[in-house]
């Protein structure tokens, strides 16, 4: 294809990259960066910024984020066009040839996977805490107060969530909206309200929030909302010092009986897919959602702990806390 075109080019035909950072509602600017600082040929159409040159720009930290994300646009002069099929087959060349790259620079560097247990303290909290003691993993916990208030037992759930030094504990609201979610997001003020009244029940000692219901991110430059009812809480939550964190892949079981909806296999193989196609929210970083009352059964737990053994014996993935949410490279 790049050969196809190449001539056209040496005719004189002024070619402008533009480099927008479309994601996540558009709002993301980035600094101008070379798309091809590997290949020299390309470089001499593209150029560089004046301010920047092409080492420093390769070594900033978040440089092949913004690469994988930057989708390639290519405008002609209106005064010497290609035709439109070539321009568009060339730029999906381009995106391709980009996205390969930057693909496998990724793969060389670390990656990074997130155990997000929603709803807890419940039924199921407290194997969770041992498992992660067990497997020596950090894992976090998106609490809910009104639970912990329920009975003696799941206070002591949470007192021992509090008390390992691998849990880390987040705000997932006090009520967790009654379940009644539309209802619940429909007043802004008193659900930004719940959460704070959470932060203070539990002692959260993080701005760190996930909006029950609802997959919603909003963290550094990244905002995206899965429903907007949802997206006013969120706001406010943000304005407020916090960030919102939702998940790429979630793990369900049934509840009562401890099966799960997708095997052990079957999640791991997301996670693998979306770690080695950088689907995620962001790439070389995976958050798993799951619930604390899965693992309420010794069913439950022992899917859990195999999924756990899974990753640690075939993949080099690092378990994190969402604190140290992204890691960019
Ligand atoms: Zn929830």
């Amino acid at each position: 294809m790049w050969k196809a075109i190449r001539p056209i080019f040496n005719l004189g035909a002024v070619l402008v990259t533009t480099i927008s950072f479309v994601s996540c509602q558009g709002n993301i600017n980035t600094s101008a960066a070379s798309l091809h600082p590997d290949t020299t040929e390309v470089d001499s159409i593209v150029g560089l910024s004046d301010i920047e040159s092409k080492d420093t720009v390769k070594h900033q930290k978040g440089y092949l984020t913004k690469r994988w994300r930057t989708p390639v646009h290519i405008q002609l002069d209106t005064l010497n066009p290609i035709s439109r099929d070539s321009l568009a087959r060339y730029e999906k060349a381009e995106r391709r040839r980009v996205r390969d790259s930057v693909r496998q620079e990724l793969d060389k560097l670390p990656k990074h996977v997130y155990f997000t247990f929603d709803d807890g303290p419940l039924i199921g909290s407290s194997a969770i805490d041992s498992i992660s003691k067990a497997r020596n993993i950090k894992i976090n916990a998106f609490l809910v107060g009104r639970h912990a208030n329920m009975s003696k037992r799941l206070k002591r759930d949470l007192q021992r969530y509090k008390d390992n030094p691998l849990v880390e504990c987040y705000n997932h609201s006090y009520t967790h909206g009654k379940n009644r979610f539309t209802m619940f997001y429909s007043n802004p003020v008193s659900a930004y309200e719940d959460f704070e009244k959470n932060e203070l029940d539990l002692e959260l000692k993080h701005k760190i929030a996930r909006l029950p219901g609802r997959n919603i991110w909003i963290y550094d430059d990244v905002r995206r909302i899965d429903l907007k009812s949802g997206a006013s809480t969120a706001d406010m939550l943000y304005t407020n010092g916090y960030k919102i964190y939702g998940w790429d892949v979630e793990w369900r079981i049934y509840a009562a009986s401890g099966k799960p909806i997708q095997s052990v296999n079957e999640i791991y193989t997301r996670i693998r897919n979306y770690m080695a196609n950088k689907s995620s929210m962001e790439p070389n970083n995976v958050v798993l959602l799951m619930h604390d009352d899965m693992f309420q059964t010794k069913k439950g737990q022992q899917l859990l702990s195999s999924l756990i053994d899974t990753i640690q014996t075939t993949t080099d993935y690092k378990f994190e806390f969402i604190r140290d949410y992204p890691f960019r490279y």
